[in-house]
């Protein structure tokens, strides 16, 4: 994703932004204090990036949106909603409403890239979103807390079957992002008032934090039963959402993006006929259900739901194992690598 973000020119910009965590993951077990980590020192000689950038959406998105404002071609409609869609053999047409009233739009492709609850993907794949909703619900917390002075790395997954937690720094000002998980049937009301609990049992020190904020959400592992229809094709979570447990989520997302703006560009100049984009469809989501959506789901089952003993020390057996040899440890965080797919361009001349 690093190697991505500096190729599109944005890895400066989001590095100084963000915390550059080159210690790894942190692996906690909640009960016995036990820490396995998993170092980033192991890639240095296979990329430039060999570290995380943590920071929130909401930064990444304003940085990008500066960099978008520097083209002459792009128009950025705030405030405006898609709200129908037709397409025929040389064009998609989009309704807008927005408080200036209805508009359509058209282009000869069109990227569907507006989220979960897609109104593209209603649009032209009407319910097809196939996959499960979890039973459970998370609260993202961003705290102010010296998580540092007590040992934590920059990017930690607590295990344990109640208090586990993904603790992730994301500014230099001590503000660390604490996911946690609770039962979605307590109601969400009372979110608040459950957490001083949860923080009582997990801050390692003094109990003195501060709530800067919280949300609650539900999570899914679901994917659109193709990310193309015709010129519509779907990227992001419109086309395939999981639950964030090891920060798949936007990364599967950016990982389509570049394989798609590459391709566009490409049928667009008349370079390769727009077949390629049934590559980049099979290809993203073949890659989001065989790789990213299990991933993170094994990572939620670690992190959120170790309360068998004998597996959980069978998997921390595991882990220790890996942890005890750099090659090992290498190969671990060269998996997820496998999230990317190569360029589809240059599979056939137009
Ligand atoms: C609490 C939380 C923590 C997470 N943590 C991580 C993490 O650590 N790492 C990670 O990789 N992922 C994480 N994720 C997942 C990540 O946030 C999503 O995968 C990512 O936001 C998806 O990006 P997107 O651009 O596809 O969709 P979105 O971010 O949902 O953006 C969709 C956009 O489309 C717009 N839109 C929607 N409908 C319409 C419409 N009809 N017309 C016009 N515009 C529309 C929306 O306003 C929005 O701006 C997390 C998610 C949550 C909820």
């Amino acid at each position: 994703v690093l190697d991505g973000l500096d190729e599109l020119g944005l890895l400066d910009d989001l590095s100084t932004e963000g915390v550059r965590a080159a210690d790894g993951l942190n692996l906690r077990v909640f009960a016995t204090g036990e820490q396995i980590r998993w170092g980033f020192d192991v890639l240095r000689d296979l990329t430039e990036h060999p570290y995380n950038v943590h920071l929130g959406q909401d930064r990444f998105a304003r940085i990008v949106l500066q960099h978008l404002h520097k083209h002459e071609n792009v128009d950025v409609r705030w405030g405006t909603e898609v709200s129908g869609g037709t397409q025929d053999g040389d064009s998609v047409t989009l309704e807008l409403s927005s408080s200036n009233g209805n508009s359509t739009i058209s282009s000869a492709y069109v990227v569907g890239a507006d989220g979960a609850s897609s109104a593209v993907r209603s649009m032209f794949w009407g319910r097809d979103f196939d996959g499960m909703t979890w039973p459970d619900r998370f609260v993202a917390t961003n705290v102010r807390y010296d998580f540092g002075s007590h040992g934590f790395g920059n990017a930690n997954m607590q295990i344990d079957p109640v208090y586990g937690a993904v603790i992730a720094r994301i500014d230099d000002n001590d503000l660390w992002r604490v996911t946690y998980c609770e039962d979605a049937g307590l109601p969400e009301e009372s979110i608040i008032d459950r957490m001083p609990a949860f923080f009582d049992a997990v801050l390692p020190g003094d109990k003195e934090y501060e709530l800067v904020h919280h949300s609650p959400y539900r999570m899914h592992q679901r994917a659109a039963g193709s990310f193309r229809k015709d010129r519509v094709v779907l990227a992001g979570d419109a086309a395939h959402v999981t639950n964030p447990t090891g920060g798949l989520g936007l990364t599967c997302g950016l990982l389509d993006a570049y394989v798609l703006h590459d391709a566009l560009a490409a049928i667009i100049r008349g370079d390769v006929p727009a077949d390629v984009l049934d590559a980049y469809s099979t290809e993203r989501r073949t890659v989001f259900l065989d790789k990213a959506s299990p991933s993170a789901t094994n990572f939620k089952q670690l992190v959120y739901h170790s309360s068998d003993p004998a597996m959980l020390e069978q998997a921390l057996a595991g882990m220790r194992h890996v942890a005890g040899d750099p090659d090992l440890v290498r190969a671990a965080q060269l998996d997820l690598s496998g999230l990317r797919t190569p360029s589809v361009v240059g599979r056939g001349a137009a």
